[in-house]
């Protein structure tokens, strides 16, 4: 556990921000980005050289790719589904990244990372449409209903997580009743709602070359 923590914020350190991959600990004075404001590893304090145009479009693809905690591989397949999609490639990127049901349980407070959403997922607690879904990678549509089953309903965590998230706010396109804990995808995200810090077009070129 102690290994996988310190790797985690290793990542935001070598791209120079928070991610926010913590929880809590990235709002605090304890996240190594502030006490630690250069990359890891023996060479992190050394001497930076200029980068290339190739690694500017390499590290905002690690970027994306570890906001959202995706392996390469199903990134890649992302991607392609993307730029075979209409519309914006970079901006589907983004929605199709957005619509993991993960990410939809992060957005909709139910956990302080994207970490404890697929936790939260894989532990049986949410479901779509009536059905328990276990699968983090599960991309919701327009239209589907997102639940806790009975199991999350009373884990406590997710609680008091609720009554933070109310202040907090969530983002448009998901609706959600805090009377009977459910929530509804409105429809797909703009770019302007998907507050992610990345130049996703340096993404396409990235796959592009
Ligand atoms: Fe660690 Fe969070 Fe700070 Fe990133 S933002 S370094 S995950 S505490």
């Amino acid at each position: 556990m102690g290994r996988y923590t310190e790797a985690v914020c290793r990542l935001c350190r070598r791209e120079g921000m928070k991610l926010y991959l913590k929880g809590e600990k990235c709002f605090t004075e304890k996240c190594p980005v502030h006490k630690r404001p250069f990359p890891p590893g023996m060479h992190g304090q050394g001497v930076r050289h200029k980068t290339s145009e190739f690694g500017l479009r390499l590290r905002e693809k690690q970027k994306l790719r570890r906001i959202y905690g995706v392996l390469e591989r199903q990134f890649k397949r992302y991607f392609e589904i993307a730029s075979k999609a209409k519309g914006v490639t970079g901006t589907r990127l983004l929605q199709i990244l957005e619509s993991r049901l993960d990410n939809v349980v992060y957005r909709l407070g139910l956990a302080a990372s994207r970490k404890e959403a697929r936790m939260l997922v894989t532990h049986g607690h949410i479901a779509v449409n009536g059905r328990r879904v276990n699968i983090p990678s599960y991309l919701v549509s327009p239209g589907d209903v997102i639940t806790l089953t009975a199991r999350g309903r009373e884990n406590a965590r997710v609680q008091s997580l609720l009554a933070e998230a109310g202040a907090r706010g969530r983002p448009g396109w998901l609706e959600f009743n805090p009377e009977t804990l459910e929530a509804r995808v409105l429809g797909l995200p703009s770019r302007e709602e998907i507050d992610v810090p990345v130049n996703e077009q340096l993404v396409v070129e990235y796959y592009s070359r």
